[in-house]
């Protein structure tokens, strides 16, 4: 399917929702302003200027209103993204992506989510904020992420604390848990969108693909079909950036109950700093507490127990 998108002037806006106005169609997507349907061309515009057409006719059509810009299709020689080669167009394909986050933090849980982003609605979730999501801060993919939340079938696990530590105690590597955690978000997402199915599964590569399988080895269900690992693959496709955002957005979540029942805002990462304040919490609600709100295994515990 073709998918072309153009920015446009407010003046060239006025004309095309003109042009097209029997084929007009309503549709209510955030960020829609006029929206046409022909038997081979779906013309979207949107308030921030673009203007994209999809189907066959799709070059035809954008050709009265503009110099083609760009596609959205991305190259899947994105720069330094090790893994798999990916099918060309691949940006424009219908793909269920996951992430994660929370590996690297002290406090807090590991959190994974799963994304389906149909080739249709590519647009609608680049328009809701997902494009640029290296730009991304904290604040503003809480602000987005309900919406993206409704907008796409997705599953989010939260790997709390207390749940880790147990399973660490147990053997299971980061790798294994997470490893679990994205085929069991990607299971779930699938269901839910069943009978409809991706073309592609685009994992965010924490893995080379034989290192994942194993880990999953005693899993009953695996997923394996048509399944994709790059780094760096919120690049290559939003699937994959809006599982991120979603990743984040419980990560933060958890980490404002945490907070909340710790009584002071508990940091991100594993510095010196995080240190110091696992130190105070130790002083002050006792080690057990601090281990209910922390990756307990991490380098940190042993420095800050030589805080206390
Ligand atoms: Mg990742």
């Amino acid at each position: 399917m073709s998918n072309i998108v153009l920015t446009i002037s407010t003046n060239i806006q006025k004309e095309v929702m003109a042009y097209y106005a029997s084929n007009y169609i309503e549709r209510k997507a955030p960020g829609v302003i006029f929206a046409a349907k022909l038997p081979d061309t779906s013309i979207t515009m949107y308030k921030s200027g673009k203007l994209m057409f999809q189907g066959g006719g799709a070059e035809r059509e954008a050709a009265r209103w503009g110099i083609i810009e760009k596609t959205t299709s991305q190259k899947s020689s994105t720069i330094g993204a090790k893994g798999d080669t990916l099918p060309d167009q691949f940006a424009t394909m219908s793909v269920l992506g996951s992430d994660e986050t929370g590996t690297g933090d002290y406090f807090g849980p590991i959190t994974v989510a799963a994304v389906y982003v149909p080739a249709s609605k590519i647009e609608l979730i680049n328009e809701l904020g997902v494009k640029d999501s290296k730009m991304l801060t904290d604040d503003y993919m809480r602000k987005i992420a309900p919406d993206l939340r409704a907008a796409c079938v997705h599953s989010v696990l939260v790997l709390r604390n207390d749940k880790y530590n147990n399973l660490q105690a147990k053997g299971y590597s980061q790798g294994k848990m997470k490893a679990m955690m994205h085929n069991k978000a990607l299971q779930n997402t699938l269901v839910k969108m069943a009978p409809e199915k991706p073309e592609f599964i685009l994992i965010d590569q924490f893995a080379e693909r034989g290192v994942y399988y194993n880990y999953l080895k005693n899993e009953r269900e695996i997923v394996q079909e048509n399944v994709y690992f790059s780094t760096k693959a919120e690049q290559l496709h939003v699937a994959v950036a809006t599982a991120s955002i979603l990743a984040r957005a419980a990560f933060l979540k958890e980490m404002d109950r945490l907070s909340n029942i710790a009584g002071l805002e508990l940091m991100k990462g594993a510095s010196n700093k995080v240190d110091v304040q696992a130190a105070r919490i130790w002083r002050k609600q006792g080690e057990e507490f601090l281990r209910s709100i922390t990756k307990w295994h991490f380098a940190n515990t042993e420095k800050a127990r030589k805080m206390i």
